[in-house]
């Protein structure tokens, strides 16, 4: 067995009355293989047999599970400065997309991209992931928005998966714009995507989720409706982009289809959030995106006195959320939206896993991935409360060191010094 002694406090993010995140003090954490099987405030009883173990002084740092960002856009090229710029002076979202700007313009960009390009522009933002405690992320496709090129970017991410150690969960949004080819036949394009896209990427076997942008100037509820069904039925799970710029109706179908997720939500109504909270769709809330495009806060608290359960990501994109600091959107979800310390930091693990279908990774307990994060310092709410700082000293993936990683760069554009080894500073001791 391999341990971690001497945390200060652990996080498990088992919620129990009176203790929201599993707060457990002088703890050990120990793991065979790739799944914690140990959790206590004493050295466990030495098994016969158990060679190799070791167990490294935590020096007092604060653990929490590895987090989770359950919403990024990570796979694209091309820069959209340019539309941040019109932004600043008043142009809207919707007006850029109308002009062929926005998603088509990555669009274009994607389409002309290599899949080495791809890898090459992933790899710098998986290490940043990396180096801020990230274990798991989401990535959707619906930059390509033809078959060929939606298949070239799952395969992209199949690529990513060899080469670092963040897990990534694939999501095919084939519905995330109409393409230039069917312009004005939007519903043909939904025929393509339900009769000839989904069957194909369910086939290729990367992704195992498909989400749909329902919004004015991009997909009706019934083209939801539609797509989502078929998704279901070659066997993917559902997640829907709803309520971001109107209230539209995608929160409502979200519930009904029994989604996964509903993502945005800023114009979600009480009624939406009855409906999510009874049919156990976890609302994925975009502080960073909701800041970036200027608008009104998601109303995190109502969706959690409604029962709904909160999961908070940063909607990497490189049209409305540059950014892919998962510590700055759970402080927005904080300032912004109305959400606890507490329940911002469930966000970004145990909630953001349920949004995902997970129940082995976003918390510390007996049978779940040895995912973990430390953190430097006296309390966990330095991951929130110091803007400026990355707290993050030491994380392990699949019960794996990424020390060497955090500190090298995954990219392989960074020198690395050969004296180095991937083995920890911290003090060990065999069990
Ligand atoms: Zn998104």
């Amino acid at each position: 067995m391999k341990l971690i002694h001497n945390i200060k406090t652990l996080y498990t993010m088992v919620s129990t009355p009176g203790n929201p995140l599993g707060a457990i003090d002088n703890a050990v954490v120990g793991w065979d293989d790739n799944k914690i099987t140990f959790i206590g405030q004493q050295f466990p009883p030495l098994k016969k047999g158990d060679k190799g173990g070791f167990s490294l002084d935590a020096n007092g740092a604060t653990m929490l599970p590895g987090l989770i960002d359950c919403h990024t856009h990570l796979v694209f090229a091309g820069s959209r400065a340019e539309e941040f710029a019109m932004r600043s002076r008043g142009a809207t979202y919707q007006e850029i997309m109308q002009n062929g700007g926005g998603i088509r313009s990555t669009m274009r960009a994607v389409r002309a991209a290599s899949k080495q390009e791809l890898i090459d522009l992933a790899l710098p933002r998986l290490e940043a992931m990396l180096k801020k405690g990230v274990t798991t992320i989401e990535a959707k496709t619906g930059y390509g928005l033809s078959l060929n090129d939606e298949l070239k970017t799952l395969e992209v991410l199949g690529a990513l998966q060899k080469l670092q150690p963040i897990e990534i969960l694939c999501t095919f949004l084939g519905a995330h714009a109409i393409p230039p080819e069917y312009e004005g036949q939007r519903e043909q394009y939904v025929d393509h995507v339900v009769n000839d896209m989904l069957p194909r990427i369910a086939e290729q076997g990367i992704a195992t989720m498909c989400d749909v942008f329902v919004e004015r100037g991009a997909f009706t509820v019934e083209d939801g409706r539609r797509i989502l069904q078929a998704a279901k039925q070659v066997g993917l799970l559902t997640r829907v982009h709803a309520e971001q710029l109107s209230h539209f109706g995608g929160a409502k179908l979200a519930a009904e289809i029994g989604a996964q997720g509903a993502s945005h939500l800023e114009f979600v109504s009480p009624e939406d959030m009855k409906r999510l909270a009874d049919a156990s769709v976890v609302a994925e809330i975009l502080p960073i995106a909701q800041e970036y495009l200027n608008l009104q806060p998601v109303p995190g608290r109502a969706l959690i006195g409604a029962g709904v359960d909160v999961a908070v990501a940063t909607d990497f994109n490189p049209g409305s959320a540059m950014c892919n600091d998962i510590h700055l959107a759970a402080r927005l979800a904080v300032t912004r939206c109305g959400l606890t310390c507490e329940e911002a930091l469930l966000g970004v693990t145990a909630n953001a896993a349920k949004a995902l279908g997970r129940s082995d990774i976003g918390q510390i307990r007996v049978g779940a991935k040895a995912d973990l994060c430390l953190l430097r310092g006296e309390s966990v709410w330095d991951l929130l409360y110091d803007w400026s700082d990355n707290p993050v000293i030491g994380l392990f993936k699949n019960g794996i060191d990424t020390s060497f990683l955090l500190r090298n760069g995954i990219s392989g554009k960074k020198k690395t010094n050969n004296n180095e080894t991937t083995e920890s500073t911290a003090h060990t001791e065999k069990t």
